[in-house]
């Protein structure tokens, strides 16, 4: 039941029931293809006269097509409909700190060609050199030099606002208060939308995985990488909050007197669970010194320790210091889960991110904690599930910034 908002409402108009209708044969289409008329309507429980309509317009406007390939029983061979992907396009691209990656997708998340660069210092540098990569890769990979290309969709490491499409704040960019949406739809005349990476994956799962997210309507994605984030879906639609903070749980202090963490702050759970964390406590274990948990520290000594992938690596290889690292991270990441498990209650948590390579050594241990942080039975149900490619789920999160709002439910009332 949500309560309308008085100061911020859409109101019905002649064509909403049939916009809605709509809507809901697209999606119905796109979870089910290829689906034949009759299952639909089925599914739908109408008759396949009030579809037909429908339907006919999803095929006039190109978003549905029809082919002929379910052969039944009697020989008879129904037409089938199926959400047209082909020749309809998005930029993907997903800005890191160090190295950042552009991609050409069609709108189902299929991958045409991707590229890697080195992330500019600032953000106008960014702006620029997006602009050069996305007319290059469309005058190279995409008909027409890019005809039919749906949008950019970026995504950044920080918070990003909603509606202005601004990041507020990108600790490890170092950059606050961008405005890079404006920067490159300026340069390219596209559309653009900006989203935070955790944020962004979570919207991977919801919009281009319907299988994976059918059942479960409220979830949350974990990233672990270089810093630690949250993007949660509750009841299908991703939580913001008032000023777009929400989820911001990486930046909860667990303990106040644990190292130094990025935002100034101690003992947050990203600094004591992100890749740098566990990297310095593989190190500390096998020298037996503590590493200075500073980031300017961190980051000048960067070269001369292992990366996450290489305790990883060594972890699996039955090395003892490193999989004590990773299980001490696990526990961390527990600890974090069960506030979020506290706060929303969901149906399934991802993890994503390097260390879940090694999700063997990480699935008791996060367990453990997740159960023991929490009021009992409360995570009972909860599933934590190990994402191995984050790398992949934030390009396919920026695919799906472009194209849910095609999908989306219709805002009335
Ligand atoms: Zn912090």
């Amino acid at each position: 039941m949500r309560k309308i908002n008085t100061r911020n409402f859409r109101l019905a108009t002649r064509s909403t029931p049939r916009d809605v209708n709509r809507r809901i044969v697209l999606n119905l289409i796109r979870e089910y293809q290829p689906i034949s008329r009759a299952e639909l309507a089925r599914r739908m429980s109408v008759r396949r006269g009030t579809l037909t309509p429908l339907v006919r317009e999803l095929v006039e406007s190109g978003v549905v097509f029809e082919k002929g390939t379910a052969a039944t029983a009697r020989g008879r061979r129904p037409t089938m409909l199926c959400v047209r992907t082909r020749g309809r396009l998005v930029v993907a691209v997903d800005v890191r700190s160090g190295r950042s990656s552009i991609a050409l997708s069609d709108v189902g998340g299929r991958m045409l060609a991707r590229e890697m660069f080195d992330t500019p210092a600032s953000p106008d540098q960014l702006a620029e050199l997006l602009a050069n990569e996305v007319t290059r890769l469309l005058r190279l990979h995409a008909p027409n030099g890019g005809e039919g290309c749906q949008g950019i969709g970026i995504v950044l490491p920080g918070m990003v606002d909603r509606k202005t499409g601004k990041l507020i704040y990108a600790p490890r960019l170092g950059w606050r208060d961008v405005d890079l949406r404006s920067a490159v739809t300026a340069r390219l005349g596209m559309k653009v939308f900006v989203e935070s990476a955790p944020i962004a994956c979570a919207m991977a799962r919801l919009w281009l995985e319907p299988e994976a997210t059918r059942s479960v309507n409220s979830f949350a994605y974990v990233s672990v990488s270089e810093g630690i984030g949250v993007g949660l879906v509750v009841n299908g639609e991703m939580l913001r909050g008032e000023t777009h903070t929400a989820g911001e749980f990486g930046h909860v202090s667990l303990d106040t007197s644990g190292p130094l963490c990025v935002c100034g702050r101690r003992g947050c759970w990203e600094a004591l669970a992100c890749n740098a964390a566990t990297v310095d406590r593989y190190v500390e274990t096998l020298t037996g010194a503590p590493v200075k948990s500073d980031g300017a520290v961190r980051r000048a000594r960067k070269s001369t320790f292992p990366g996450i992938e290489e305790v990883v690596r060594r972890a699996r290889g039955g090395e003892t210091a490193a999989v004590q690292a990773l299980v001490e991270t696990a526990t961390h990441i527990g600890r974090g889960l069960a506030l979020i498990v506290s706060a929303f209650n969901p149906g399934r948590i991802y993890v994503g991110g390097e260390i879940t390579e090694a999700w063997e050594f990480l699935e008791a241990p996060i367990r453990e904690a997740l159960v023991t942080g929490t009021i009992p039975g409360s995570a009972g149900r909860t599933l934590v599930v190990p994402d191995s490619s984050l790398a992949e789920y934030r390009l396919l999160g920026a695919v799906a910034l472009v194209t849910a709002p095609g999908y989306a439910a219709l805002a009335v009332g």
